[in-house]
């Protein structure tokens, strides 16, 4: 390792290589010219989804020729659960939100290896496959994701064959489509939203509306959502999706909060629950979709990441990182990033991107002897389409604050960290067409 590494050039011809690049007709033929930094360090990286190909990918330019980062994949592809809720309405395939990992490995030399972590062993800094293979390392970065609980009387196997959550893109979104489209005139769609933290906080309030939209054109009036949320009130957006739930789908959408006991009979679709009031509730299903509480991937009872001692969050779920490196907070060399980690900010895709670049930054520094960046900033933002054709979204800017050492909104004029996300003014079609835009961009600058 050396000492008082420029990382300002190497960034600065990368970022300006890259925007030539980017103007290029061939891009994808191209390979990056990587600096010399004078940095030395096996990097591996756990997980191929949002947060961690951002930071495989990152730790290249950045770090240099010999900055090695090799990026443990279960699968060649990756699925992007961002817009699988317009695979329900038919407007997208499955087919349509897959990415490759070939474009990293090409173009910035990220090293590729396929299989499944078994084991990290802290001890001898070795990532275990269960392949049998070991890789040293020098840091390790774990971008699992998530994994969901068996709960409300449901397996697993009932969410892979009668009540899929599709709450990770794949097969059981589409089951949840067909399931859908079989729905006839009076049949009710039953959703339940779990408490938070969970993944994507606005995006069980865009499906109940995506869903909501399509019965209403198929089926008219006579279709009913109802949404069973354990939370108090409305996590994200509430602005948007109030007037979404009481005006744009009012009389489809039926909201409900403070769910408590939920049972789902997988064979009947009898759904019941308690009211905050005490009351029972009970309504019988034609579809049932319900997201389950979940928790980092490799966590509970004999869960690798739980092995490794970075499960230690007060509900057990989740890893809790330093935010200014997302070191874990209990074993050094161990950095936990994306929906995993517990940092503060919300579990979402433009997040996890976001966290993977202040974490690649601050590991090249400790590479070179430094001290992570002292003022992180990330940002945040989301579309949520409302029905076919429009869309909302949320933004916020998220700042260091010293004295908290958390990550806090910084309001509209950055001049506290007091503020509030900011919502679309407008529910329009206009925010559709952006939010493509938006989509191509990170999954550009995640994958490609
Ligand atoms: C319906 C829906 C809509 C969403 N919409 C948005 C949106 O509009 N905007 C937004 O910002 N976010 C959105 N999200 C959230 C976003 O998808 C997640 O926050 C994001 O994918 C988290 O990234 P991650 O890298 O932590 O996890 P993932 O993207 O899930 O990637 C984790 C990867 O790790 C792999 N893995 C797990 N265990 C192992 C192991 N032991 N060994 C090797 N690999 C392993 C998994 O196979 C997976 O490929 C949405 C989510 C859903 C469900």
């Amino acid at each position: 390792m050396q000492m008082n590494v420029d990382f300002s050039l190497s960034r600065r011809r990368w970022l300006v290589w890259g925007l030539a690049a980017s103007g290029a007709a061939s891009a994808s033929a191209v390979t990056l010219p990587l600096a010399t930094t004078g940095l030395t360090g096996r990097i591996v990286v756990v997980g191929g989804g949002m947060a961690g190909t951002t930071v495989a990918k990152y730790l290249r330019p950045w770090g240099g020729t010999r900055a090695q980062a090799t990026l443990v994949a279960t699968d060649t592809r990756y699925t992007s659960n961002i817009m699988s809720n317009l695979v329900l309405n038919g407007s997208r395939e499955v087919a349509s939100l897959r990415y490759t990992h070939d474009r990293i490995v090409s173009a910035y030399g990220v090293k590729r290896q396929r299989g499944t972590v078994k084991r990290i062993d802290t001890a001898t800094r070795r990532v275990l496959l269960a392949d049998g293979t070991r890789l040293p390392y020098d840091r390790v970065i774990v971008a699992p994701g998530v994994q969901f609980d068996e709960a409300y009387g449901l397996t697993q196997a009932d969410y892979d064959t009668h009540t899929p959550h599709a709450w990770r893109a794949g097969a059981q979104t589409t089951l949840l489509r067909q399931q859908i489209a079989a729905m006839q005139a009076g049949d009710v769609f039953v959703m339940t939203i779990p408490k938070a933290p969970y993944r994507c906080p606005p995006g069980p309030y865009e499906r109940a509306c995506v869903v909501a939209d399509h019965l209403k054109q198929r089926l008219g009036t006579a279709a009913r959502v109802v949404v069973l949320d354990a939370n108090p009130a409305i996590q994200a957006e509430p602005e948007n999706f109030t007037r979404a739930f009481t005006q744009i789908h009012a009389g489809v959408i039926d909201y409900r909060t403070d769910v408590a006991d939920l049972q789902i009979d997988p064979l009947t679709r009898q759904v019941t629950w308690t009211e905050l009031s005490g009351e029972a509730g009970q309504v019988q299903a034609a579809v049932v979709n319900p997201i389950p509480p979940h928790r980092a991937a490799g966590s509970g009872p004999g869960g690798w990441l739980t092995q490794a001692g970075v499960i230690n969050s007060s509900d057990g779920r989740w890893a809790v990182v330093n935010v200014l490196n997302y070191e874990s907070t209990a074993v050094p060399r161990v950095h936990v990033i994306g929906d995993a980690a517990q940092c503060g900010l919300p579990k979402a895709g433009h997040v996890a991107n976001q966290e993977a670049k202040i974490c690649a930054d601050a590991i090249l520094r400790a590479l070179g002897q430094r001290a992570p960046d002292p003022a992180p900033v990330a940002n945040s933002a989301c579309y949520s389409p409302i029905t076919a054709s429009t869309a909302s979204w949320l933004t916020a800017v998220y700042q260091y604050d010293p004295a908290t050492r958390s990550m806090k909104v910084a309001a509209d004029n950055g001049s506290t960290l007091t503020g509030r996300a900011i919502e679309a003014a407008h529910i329009n079609s206009a925010n559709f067409r952006q939010m493509q835009g938006w989509f191509a961009a990170l999954m550009g600058d995640t994958f490609a």
